[in-house]
């Protein structure tokens, strides 16, 4: 029996069966691939915001600080013209702009102290997310390294396949081979050569002809009247 043309047949499907599941696989994986580099640069960006934000409150601080730094500095300019100043109007105008000074180089340092905890906060906060983000960007790239082995492992099976189907095709009388590549490569995703259970036909599902049914009982591949796929009896080429 392992040398008739319905068994050359069905494993010459089985071969176009895995091949199609392959190929459809294969072009999904780019997709896959591309949502993982996609989560990937969004963590990222997370972190990355997240590092800004500490970034942030540190310019606040070293400007607040740079401020004192520049009151201070007109302080001490103030207080050295004001050694040098005669008239009382003048004199108390220093002392004015120094206690003004003063006021404002208060304020800068309570400023500081909220950005302190701020930057804490920030800190912490920025810690946690980075984290996170690091395990889950690990996470990925495993992810994208096993399916881009994989997708070397479906492109060598399905080379594989490609070049041993000719060989599978020996043999099968034209009669059989054309019907077949045409069903194959026509429209939809049925395999050409389909069982009729209850001697309904495995593709459009309608009833088969007694006819059909001795047939294909004897092991003979007949065509559906309907559909024209090609049935087949499993129990034929047990
Ligand atoms: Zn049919």
């Amino acid at each position: 029996m392992s040398s008739t043309p319905l068994r050359k047949l069905l494993k010459l499907q089985e071969a176009d069966m895995r091949l199609r599941d392959l190929k459809t696989r294969l072009e999904t994986l780019p997709k896959e691939m591309n949502n993982i580099i996609a989560k990937r640069d969004k963590l990222l960006a997370s972190t990355g915001a997240a590092v800004a934000k500490v970034k942030a409150v540190k310019l606040r601080i070293k400007q607040e600080e740079d401020l004192i730094a520049e009151l201070n500095s007109s302080s001490d300019k103030l207080r050295q013209q004001s050694a040098l100043v005669k008239k009382n109007t003048e004199y108390q105008a220093m002392l004015n702009s120094i206690e003004l000074n003063k006021q404002k180089i208060g304020e800068a340092e309570e400023r500081i102290i909220l950005a302190a905890d701020e930057l804490e906060k920030v800190k912490r906060e920025g810690a946690k997310i980075k984290f996170a983000n690091d395990a889950e960007i690990k996470n990925l790239k495993v992810e994208f390294e096993e399916l881009f082995s994989f997708s070397k492992v479906v492109k060598e099976e399905i080379a594989k396949l490609e070049s041993a189907r000719p060989g599978l095709m020996t043999d099968i009388p034209p009669a059989l081979l054309s019907p077949y590549e045409a069903l194959l490569n026509g429209k939809g995703n049925c395999a050409p050569l389909v069982t009729a259970p209850n001697e309904n036909c495995g593709h459009c599902q309608l009833k088969i002809t007694a006819q059909t049914a001795v047939a294909i009982k004897r092991g003979e591949i007949a065509f559906c009247d309907n559909c024209q796929y090609m049935l087949y009896d499993p129990e034929s080429v047990e």
